[in-house]
């Protein structure tokens, strides 16, 4: 029932899931001076975790939205170490059933973090279920069934709740207005994600030129996850085709070769706006028409793919669907 944290790509098989988990958990900074970029969030969070501890008082409940790969799930763990507290890990899918959360409830160790991520994803039950134990620490266990059913208040141990989605505006208002601190993650600036590069080519072992990094920030759309991975994949190059050092020459020859394209678009990202464009085009063209032509789910398009593209200006939103910008025309002709 508890699980690591999760991506949601959709194109990795379970094999690679594992594989980038336990790659994503041996980068993973565990400290507010490891995490670069996120300043304001950083820099609130601080402040608050400083304060619950010096009142020896939990946390108040933390909702972090966010494209994926931001670092919702290192935040909640960095919360966690800052607090001195353990940390659960689960996702709602796995909270299937109101049994499955009063099970983790019970077993939380006072001031403990629980990290529910995709929290959108609960059922209304389950959320519904989560209210007392946020409010006031205790949930209602029922025993026996039927006539001789019995409802009993089950006391918590104090906790604080972090919960992560891509989709904020999908959470009810009741279950929203429960969480004292609510904080949304942006993409990223290129110095940080340069930051982010160094220290995980150091601890990769990798040599790297500055200006090596610096090619794969720039293409990284934003996220420190891609940042990661296109640095794993880089590295392949530099030692097979190069002298094993990251140079600015072997991340552009690498990223061309993997299909990165020079603002950072994968083949996915091209493949949406190229549909708008000639089949439609240009758009306005309906979400749920997309992912029927691209045969891909709606959920990841509208959670992995648009944030970025609406971001770069290559994408608009508008009441009557999906349009690609002048720019995105350019850029597609350009190649
Ligand atoms: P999310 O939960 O938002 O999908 P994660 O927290 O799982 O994202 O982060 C994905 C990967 O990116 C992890 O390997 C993590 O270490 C790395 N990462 C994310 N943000 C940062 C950051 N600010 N500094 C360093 N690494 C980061």
């Amino acid at each position: 029932m508890i699980i690591e944290s999760s991506t949601t790509r959709t194109e990795l098989n379970p094999d690679q899931m594992e594989g980038e988990m336990s790659w994503e958990n041996a980068l993973r900074p565990s400290k507010f001076e490891d995490f670069p970029g996120q300043d304001e969030v950083k820099d609130k969070l601080r402040v608050f975790v400083q304060a619950a501890k010096s009142r020896k008082e939990p946390l108040d409940h933390v909702l972090l939205s966010g494209p994926p790969g931001l670092g919702k799930t290192t935040l909640a763990r960095i919360i966690a170490h800052d607090l001195g507290a353990d940390i659960k890990v689960t996702s709602a899918p796995a909270l299937d059933k109101k049994g499955d959360l009063a099970a983790i409830l019970t077993s939380l160790k006072p001031f403990s973090v629980l990290f529910i991520d995709e929290i959108h994803r609960l059922s209304r039950t389950v959320e519904e279920y989560l209210y007392t134990a946020m409010e006031d620490y205790y949930i209602d266990i029922v025993t026996g069934e039927g006539m001789g059913a019995r409802s009993m208040k089950f006391q918590l141990a104090p906790f604080t709740l972090v919960g992560a989605t891509t989709r904020a505006g999908l959470l009810n208002a009741p279950f929203r207005d429960r969480f004292g601190i609510v904080e949304r993650l942006n993409f990223y600036k290129r110095e940080a994600l340069e930051q982010i590069l160094n220290r995980s080519s150091q601890i990769l072992g990798v040599g790297a030129q500055k200006v090596g990094l610096s090619e794969i920030a720039r293409r990284s759309r934003g996220t420190p996850r891609v940042a990661n991975r296109l640095l794993k994949r880089v590295r392949d190059y530099a030692q097979v085709k190069g002298q094993g050092t990251i140079t600015s020459e072997i991340s552009a020859y690498a990223l061309d070769q993997l299909g990165v394209d020079q603002l950072g678009l994968d083949s996915m990202d091209r493949k949406i706006l190229q549909l708008i464009e000639e089949k439609f085009n240009g758009g306005p063209v309906g979400i749920e028409t997309i992912a029927a032509a691209l045969s891909e789910e709606r959920d990841t398009i509208e959670e992995v793919y648009e944030p970025y593209l609406i971001q770069e200006g290559l994408l608009v939103k508008t009441q009557r669907g999906r349009m690609i910008s002048e720019m995105a025309k350019a850029h597609l002709q350009s190649r």
